[in-house]
């Protein structure tokens, strides 16, 4: 493959080094669960957010889960209550919801940022709304005044799923003080799966609030449920980050800025290049930071967005689409198949994610668009 959609291997090959240092580090520790690798990483994730309190985590989905279960145990929020979530997020933010006995609202995104809108989330608002979740999808901030006015007049509370979107910045000020992306809301739940922007050699992620009660029970959860050792508090789970996961992203995380300029970069050529009347690119943020551009997806019209991305493989261009079922279509959740959510279903049929990662040169970007242009209707 000529241009490949994202190839790990190269990526984490610039860091061979110090991973391996730090891998090493976590070896002589003797440390294998919890240890200094855990406390740093959590230091400099609230830091780079931030937020007050930052709990290490096994996966973004678990993360996501214990918000919602430590939202639950200290009764703000009761079984049954109802989650605003855009219907054309990854599955994991409804399977976080579902798996702590919440019922998802699932609405349209606006079809211009493919996030969710204050109107749309007004619209869906029933006296058992208590949560909003917004998903800054593809690492655009899904956050703006009119949403920061709704959530506050209805007192909702807010819970980012910030899984692709770590270093992104809001132009609106966030609920407590931050404006990044995972400070935003009341609390946000982080990804560090190994395709996203900061990605763990393996499954991570990480739960990120301001207020310290929360922080303590998301704590408790993640590890049976105990505050102290061998005294538990909550029926909880094992959802800790292992510290040689800790260790590698500390080795990445310095790197989120420069990572997220030179993804800005890619998408900005992406854009003054393509110029093919069936392809509509993404819509630019008015401040740039407000994008980390975790994925660029291009839009083809007239049903034609299978064979471009044949013909685009046909020159060596790999593609992904993010992502080709949306929640309420897939055969897990048959009881929301009648939703009629028409724009993420037309969304689904039309998005074609291009290569942007920094296995993709500017080069790379001019070539690929060429090919683009030279696709015929
Ligand atoms: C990746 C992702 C998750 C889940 O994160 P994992 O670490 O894979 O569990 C949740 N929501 C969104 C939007 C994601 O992209």
């Amino acid at each position: 493959m000529r241009y490949p959609f994202l190839d790990l291997e190269t990526l984490n090959r610039q860091h061979f080094c110090n991973l391996q240092k730090a891998a090493a580090r976590v070896i002589e520790s003797g440390r294998y669960v919890g240890g200094t690798e855990i406390e740093m990483l959590e230091t400099e994730l609230s830091l780079m957010l931030g937020a007050r309190h930052t709990v290490a985590m096994s996966n973004g989905l678990d993360a996501l889960r214990l918000i919602l279960e430590a939202y639950k145990a200290l009764r703000l929020i009761n079984e049954g209550d109802e989650v605003i979530v855009p219907a054309n997020t990854y599955i994991a933010s409804v399977l976080a919801i579902v798996h702590a006995r919440l019922k998802p609202v699932l609405v349209d995104p606006d079809p211009l940022t493919m996030n969710l809108s204050a109107e749309a989330i007004d619209a869906a608002l029933t006296p058992r709304t208590r949560v909003v979740m917004p998903v800054h999808l593809y690492g655009r901030v899904a956050w703006d005044s009119d949403i920061a006015t709704l959530v506050g007049r209805r007192h909702l509370l807010t819970v980012e799923d910030a899984a692709q979107a770590i270093g992104a910045r809001s132009a609106t000020p966030g609920l407590c003080g931050s404006s990044m992306a995972g400070g935003i809301g009341h609390a946000a739940a982080i990804s560090f799966y190994p395709t996203k922007n900061i990605g763990a050699l393996g499954d991570a992620g990480a739960a990120i609030t301001h207020n310290p009660d929360l922080a303590k029970t998301i704590r408790a959860l993640s590890n049976y449920g105990s505050d102290t050792r061998y005294h538990n508090i909550l029926q909880g789970f094992n959802c800790r980050m292992d510290p040689i996961q800790a260790a590698m992203l500390r080795v990445k995380l310095p790197e989120t800025e420069a990572l997220s300029r030179r993804r800005r970069c890619r998408a900005q050529s992406y854009v003054r290049r393509i110029e093919n009347p069936l392809v509509t690119c993404p819509a630019l943020p008015a401040a740039e930071s407000e994008h980390v551009w975790h994925q660029f997806v291009i839009r083809v019209s007239h049903g034609r967005r299978d064979a471009l991305r044949t013909f685009l493989l046909e020159h060596g261009v790999g593609t992904d689409i993010h992502y080709p079922t949306p929640p309420h279509l897939q055969p897990c959740f048959r009881e929301y198949a009648s939703l009629s959510l028409p724009v993420a279903e037309t969304l689904c049929r039309e998005i074609l994610s291009l290569p942007i990662s920094d296995c993709t040169s500017l080069d790379d970007v001019a070539g690929i668009s060429d090919i683009i242009n030279s696709f015929h209707p």
